[in-house]
């Protein structure tokens, strides 16, 4: 799998970092409120449970999981929800837990659908961000990384399902796109 790697983007260091940065954040924005964390499975399984265990509040958790239609490196913008939500969100202060916002088409998507439930506040966290290749208007109010329009995998970003586990995030070489 490390032979696939062709380079190292954010190192696990530099993640742990930013983590704990972000959970102090949070921290301190949401005290008092009734926060409501919700991860968009499977890319936010690693970064989210590295931030919970930084955020010094009780909250709750509820998951989603959301396919794309298209291919696996190209976002189509129409969104199926495969695995929504267990509890009612309404008066709650929701954070999205998100991977990577790309496009921005499945946030605006989400956003837009969360808000039809009432909650109190709507925010997104996100691991990283690729501006340049937004579609979508979308706000992020909490990011980790900006980064280039380079496809990722990595701390539970995957490729064909594989790389989630790889505990830094990374390009692959173009062979190992056409291996699997
Ligand atoms: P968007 O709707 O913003 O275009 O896409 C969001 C989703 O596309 C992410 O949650 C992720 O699953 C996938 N995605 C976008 N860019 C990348 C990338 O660079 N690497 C990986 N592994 N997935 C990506």
């Amino acid at each position: 799998m490390l032979n696939d790697i062709r380079n190292i983007m954010i190192s696990e260091e530099e993640i742990a970092k930013k983590v704990k940065e972000l959970g102090k954040q949070l921290t301190e924005e949401y005290s008092g409120k009734e926060l409501l964390i919700v991860g968009i499975l499977k890319g936010c399984m690693l970064f989210l449970s590295d931030l919970v265990r930084e955020i010094n509040l009780p909250l709750t958790m509820d998951f989603m999981i959301v396919s794309s239609y298209g291919s696996t490196t190209k976002s189509s913008g129409v969104v199926r929800i495969v695995k929504d939500l267990e509890r009612e969100i309404e008066g709650k202060d929701v954070l999205i837990v998100e991977d990577i916002v790309d496009t921005g088409l499945t946030l605006s998507y989400l956003i837009e659908n969360f808000k039809t439930r009432n909650p109190k506040s709507v925010k997104v966290c996100s691991l990283l961000d690729k501006p340049d290749r937004r579609k979508a208007q979308v706000d992020i109010e909490y990011i980790g990384f900006k980064i280039p329009d380079e496809f990722v995998v990595g701390y539970g970003l995957d490729y064909s399902e594989l790389y989630r586990n790889l505990p830094f995030v990374c390009v692959l070489k173009p062979e190992a796109y056409m291996e699997k």
